[in-house]
């Protein structure tokens, strides 16, 4: 496994490449005032509001809400994990990107080859189904499923022969070598410390990652025997939750993919291949998670999930329902697929055939059709009690929707079942301002109304150097206000590399729970001309530290009704009085320090 890639690399790499040429090579911009405008690549639209901002490294899109720096904008246009769009950037511009020894998890010896054994594995597989004296059921098996050996071949299917010690005796006596077979999952170790094969007299399915490599097997019996299905465990090189099988030979399969089909097993996925259905893809013995999303809508824009039609498979659509509304927003479409009653889709496409199977999931039913059928087969909507039960049900199911235009329209939808007006159900379910919009104070709003802590942060994302103008550390560090930790975080790593770009600053946060609300806050307009920007910014620090005084203040006053001060607190608290008649004074003092 490769070791991380360094956040100092990173840096340096987003201050070479420029947003605006990796952008305007795949996306053609125009120049508009100081930014750059194009029609959004990420959702449809005919007036440009896809903005890219050479100052600031970044792009936003006004209709969408799309945004990110370069390296954001390769995996989701080119449908990149992270490391591969550093790659990418660092090869454009002729850098050999670094790794960090050891990888994420250290470990006391050194990493064997994962990768090297499981193709061993695979090709041991392989070769068994084709020459082993018992592989004969496992080809009748294939063959009575309708598949032919060409799309076995596709899907690299094997078959591992019965017995207790196949592979083990393949694989040689090497320590190393049969240590990281078992943390691979493909030997188990008994109590006693002796071996066995994990897989035993059954077809196998590799699973391959986005560039193909077998990180994991699943494994299917011949017979009835139980259980049918058989996954790798979880290993170094394998993540359950995170892998989809058959997304490697989809993408193969088709150079531009618009949607994908979600379907319950390797099986289904194989059967809609030789059908001529190759967008199909399988989780792996688990339900749909976030990160599954996240994966499939970053590869097409549509997704169809697809499930029996049975109470199971219903309560299994709605848990990848519940999975996909953080990240549906404009342009990401999800559908439901729901099958006749004792059919799966391996079974269905071989009764109806490919064109009638093709036809249903273009029939399939829209995510926000299935959620309000659901949600109002709870309630008596004929009741104001019923309506204000739905109203009940669907809110924190709508809160976890992105603030976008769909979700306006599922409120829309909300406001036409409940008889709700729409703007009273977003006052409600929303407030005054969006879920993840930037921390906002409880009680510390400026004369101007406007928040410090929020106007700081905002104007160091505007220029990052400004960190540079406040003394070190500015006064208001333990300040208790939502926001103050942030924007102290912002504060140090600006100050630590002030030649960074906000492009490169907010990659500092990426995948943490501020990320979102900062990149924001990056693109709001700010009303403030460039000439300005130092004098508001230490004046929004300046009254931070203000507030950090009296809060420090009254804190002290209070115990000191306790009597419970010590002699320094004494100090410290007639200082602070002393200094509060002219505040500004003090604090102003204090930045000097
Ligand atoms: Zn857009």
């Amino acid at each position: 496994m490769s070791g991380r890639i360094p956040q100092s690399f990173i840096d340096e790499l987003l201050n070479r490449v420029d947003i605006v040429d990796v952008i305007d090579a795949r996306v053609p911009l125009k120049k508009a005032g100081r930014e750059f405008q194009a029609c959004c690549p990420f959702h449809s639209e005919k007036t440009p509001s896809f903005t890219v901002s050479p100052a600031k490294q970044f792009y936003h899109c006004f209709g969408c809400g799309a945004h990110g720096s370069a390296v954001g904008f390769l995996m989701d246009y080119e449908h990149l994990e992270f490391p591969e769009a550093i790659e990418e950037l660092a090869h454009s511009v002729g850098l050999e990107v670094p790794r960090e020894a050891g990888g994420a998890r250290p470990r006391e010896t050194a990493q064997h080859d994962y990768h090297g054994l499981l193709q061993r594995a695979d090709h041991f597989y392989r070769a068994r189904l084709r020459e082993h004296p018992q592989a004969g059921r496992a080809t009748e098996y294939l063959k009575g499923r309708g598949l032919s050996g060409e799309i076995a071949a596709t899907f690299g299917l094997g078959y591992a022969p019965p017995g207790w010690d196949a592979l083990l005796n393949h694989l040689g006596p090497d320590p190393a070598t049969l240590k990281a077979a078992v943390e691979l999952g493909l030997l188990v170790q008994k109590d006693d410390g002796r071996l066995y094969d994990r897989f035993r007299d059954r077809v196998m399915f590799p699973i391959r990652d986005r560039r193909g490599r077998t990180i994991g097997f699943g494994g299917r019996v011949l017979g009835d025997e139980k259980p049918k299905y058989m996954n790798s465990p979880e290993s170094p090189v394998f993540h359950k939750g995170q892998e989809l099988y058959g997304l490697y030979e989809a993408r193969k399969a088709t150079q531009k993919l618009e949607r994908l089909l979600v379907v319950e097993g390797y099986m289904d996925v194989v059967a809609l291949a030789q059908f001529g259905i190759t967008d199909a893809v399988a989780t792996l013995g688990t339900s749909t998670t976030p990160e599954h999303l996240e994966r499939l809508y970053r590869t097409v824009r549509e997704v169809v999930f697809c499930f029996d039609g049975d109470a199971a498979g219903r309560r299994a659509a709605w848990r990848a329902l519940e999975n996909a509304l953080p990240v549906l927003r404009e342009g990401r479409e999800a559908r439901f697929l729901f099958l006749p009653e004792g059919e799966d889709p391996d079974s269905l496409v071989r009764n109806i055939g490919a064109d009638a199977f093709r036809e249903k999931t273009v029939d399939s039913i829209p995510l926000s059709q299935f959620f309000y059928e659901s949600l109002t087969r709870q309630v008596d909507t004929r009741s104001v009690d019923g309506r204000a039960h739905l109203v009940e049900l669907a809110r924190p199911l709508l809160q976890k929707l992105p603030d976008s235009v769909f979700r306006d329209l599922m409120v829309e939808e909300l406001g036409r079942y409940s008889g709700v007006k729409v703007s009273s159900l977003q006052r409600r379910l929303f407030g005054a301002s969006t879920p993840e919009a930037p921390p906002a104070p409880r009680r510390a709003v400026s004369a101007t109304g406007r928040s410090p802590v929020r106007m700081a942060i905002r104007l160091l994302l505007e220029r990052p150097q400004l960190a540079l103008q406040i003394a070190q550390p500015a006064g208001f560090e333990d300040l208790d206000m939502p926001g103050v930790t942030l924007l102290h975080e912002l504060l140090e790593t600006s100050r630590a590399q002030p030649h960074l770009n906000t492009g490169a600053l907010l990659e500092h946060w990426r995948g943490k729970a501020e990320e979102k609300a900062l990149a924001k806050l990056a693109m709001q307009p700010l009303e403030v001309p460039a000439e300005g920007l130092d004098e508001e910014f230490c004046g929004a620090i300046q009254r931070l530290v203000e507030q950090r005084d009296r809060q420090r203040t009254e804190q002290l006053l209070h115990r000191s009704h306790a009597s419970s001060l010590s002699e320094d607190e004494k100090a410290e608290l007639k200082q602070l009085l002393e200094a509060r008649v002219p505040a500004a004074a003090n604090s102003r003092r204090k930045q000097q320090d």
